[in-house]
């Protein structure tokens, strides 16, 4: 039995929790599947500026620095450009890899296939061992007990502005598609829907003319929150789906609440309490009224996008320039929100969309 809790899965949530739990005196134990850290990609690879509050970014690591973005509607586009630094290109791999404190114990090639409950705790099975902890922390990944998006991206040449990220909305009608420059030849070409992930991106390929890829990549996106707090059990990062609804970005998000998990997880091994009240006290409150508050918001704002054809979402935008500019965020709609919503030109557009997410509610 172990004295620390056992992480499934070294991404940026699991090597999060493992740093702040050796800090905090234990001795934690990933199991990660792979062999290799980072590997494989499955990220465009874009943050906010917020990362830079969060944790160190290796200079090395960031591949490029994005200033705004294009958003194109079936006939219209608008360029919104701020003159501040607002987002970064990370190398995804290596960001991973410098998360990595090399006195956290990780086991690779261990792919956990089952866990049970014993007298004392939990049990978990890899196809290599078995390990016993009072406490599973599972940062695995998105989960199918979450409402699932299908990412699939290419890194291709395509002479590009690098100083802007583009949004397609005319590319599938529950998300977007995306060129995310590395700069101003290579980009990374997505999109993600839950319908038909392969038609839509075939198409939006041919839409840029694009027909050599360098590397294809592809993933699940989480956009609605998991049950994740359980007896000897949470979850977190997207396992849990505390992903951004907006955007599909969990980066930021699953790393701060990495650090609400943390905190509860020091907390059950002072007070000797694994239960799933336990968690839910001092894991899932802090979190619903922090990153979880923001996470219910970009779920309505992702209901509202839904409801709008993509050239008035352009022009809505192209209207709400100067206020994204000033107070947009990736990260924190609550930032902006009241702002859009006190503005009478967009009282019309909004009216029209609180209907649909009133329907969808009911
Ligand atoms: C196409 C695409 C584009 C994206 N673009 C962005 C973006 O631009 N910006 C952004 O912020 N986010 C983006 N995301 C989301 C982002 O990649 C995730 O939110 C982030 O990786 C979540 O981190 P995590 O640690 O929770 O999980 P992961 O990074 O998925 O890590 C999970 C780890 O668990 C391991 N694992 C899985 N199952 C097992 C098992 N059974 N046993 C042992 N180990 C296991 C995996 O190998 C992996 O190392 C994108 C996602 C996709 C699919």
């Amino acid at each position: 039995m172990l004295n620390s809790p056992l992480i499934v899965g070294a991404g940026p949530a699991g090597l999060r929790i493992a740093n702040n739990l050796l800090r905090a005196g234990f001795e934690p134990v990933i199991l990660e599947e792979h062999e290799t850290i980072g590997k494989p990609v499955q990220c465009a690879g874009l943050v906010s500026t917020n990362i830079l509050k969060i944790c160190d970014v290796p200079k090395s690591c960031m591949l490029n620095k994005i200033y705004g973005a294009r958003f194109v509607g079936k006939n219209a586009s608008t360029l919104i450009l701020s003159n501040k630094v607002q987002a970064f290109v990370i190398d995804r791999e290596a960001f991973d890899k410098s998360l990595v404190n090399d006195k956290v114990c990780i086991l690779k090639g261990h792919r956990v296939y089952k866990h049970e409950y014993t007298k004392k705790g939990i049990r978990v099975m890899t196809e290599r061992s078995a390990f016993s902890s009072k406490l599973l922390v599972d940062c695995s990944g998105p989960k199918r007990d979450t409402k699932l998006l299908t990412g699939i991206q290419a890194r291709v040449r395509l002479p590009h502005d690098p100083t802007y990220v583009e949004l397609h909305f005319d590319a599938c009608k529950d998300f977007f598609g995306w060129i995310v420059p590395e700069s101003d030849e290579i980009s990374r070409v997505g999109l993600a829907t839950a319908y038909k992930p392969k038609e839509h991106f075939n198409a939006f390929l041919k839409k840029l003319n694009i027909d050599k890829i360098i590397e294809l990549t592809g993933g699940q996106i989480p956009v609605s929150l998991a049950s994740f707090c359980n007896d000897n059990f949470i979850r977190v990062g997207d396992s849990a789906g505390q992903v951004k609804a907006t955007t599909g970005g969990g980066i930021i998000t699953g790393l701060l609440s990495a650090d609400i998990a943390s905190k509860a997880v020091v907390k059950a091994y002072e007070c000797n309490n694994f239960s799933k009240e336990f968690f839910l006290e001092n894991y899932y409150k802090p979190f619903m009224k922090s990153v979880g508050k923001e996470l219910k918001l970009h779920a309505k704002l992702r209901t509202i996008l839904n409801s709008i054809d993509s050239d008035s979402l352009v022009k809505f935008l192209e209207r709400n320039k100067k206020i994204l500019i000033k107070h947009g965020d990736m990260d924190f709609p609550s930032r902006y929100a009241y702002k859009l919503a006190t503005n009478p030109l967009n009282w019309k557009i909004l009216l029209k969309s609180l209907y649909e997410l009133m329907r969808t509610m009911y």
